[in-house]
């Protein structure tokens, strides 16, 4: 058996925030703002893996409202919800995704990005891909006031 999941997030683009993708800190003016330190790349890539086991969103799993996720690392976030598909029978086929953003360039970070989530989820880094590309200047991402993200995982059963 497989699934597949997609997940999308986006976080608006403030002062006085770090900016995190992937687990990795990347040089830059602005970062996300968020309940959690706002990973986008990384609820995207939950969310999609929640969605492929129909298991629900993020957002049940770890509430805004709830104090406990306040600044919570979302590669430990991630963590958790890789250990629930494992619970159930399954693993990591593969995962594509996409990361919207008008700057800073992502691309020297990319690799980065791979072997943290390669790491933190224990599978080999060429099933993880990420794609950063601009918003040609258009809407909310493209005037920097946000960063999006996209993904899509399939999973394969034991
Ligand atoms: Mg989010």
């Amino acid at each position: 058996m497989i699934r597949i999941g997609n997940g999308y997030d986006l976080h608006r683009l403030v002062e006085g925030r770090k900016l995190i993708l992937g687990g990795v800190e990347i040089e830059h003016h602005l970062g996300l703002l968020g309940h959690s330190d706002a990973d986008v790349l990384t609820h995207a890539i939950m969310d999609a893996l929640l969605g492929a086991l129909s298991l629900g969103d993020i957002g049940h799993y770890f509430p805004p409202s709830d104090p406990k996720w306040s600044g919570a690392d979302s590669m430990l976030l991630l963590e958790q919800v890789y250990n629930l598909i494992k619970d159930k029978g399954w693993t990591i086929g593969n995962i594509d995704s996409v990361i919207v953003a008008e700057r800073p360039k992502l691309k020297p970070y990319l690799p980065q990005m791979i072997n943290s989530l390669a790491q933190k989820l224990a599978i080999e880094s060429d099933k993880i891909s990420i794609k950063a590309t601009t918003n040609e200047k258009l809407g909310p991402v493209g005037e920097q006031k946000a960063i999006c993200s996209y993904a899509v995982v399939l999973l394969i059963e034991n």
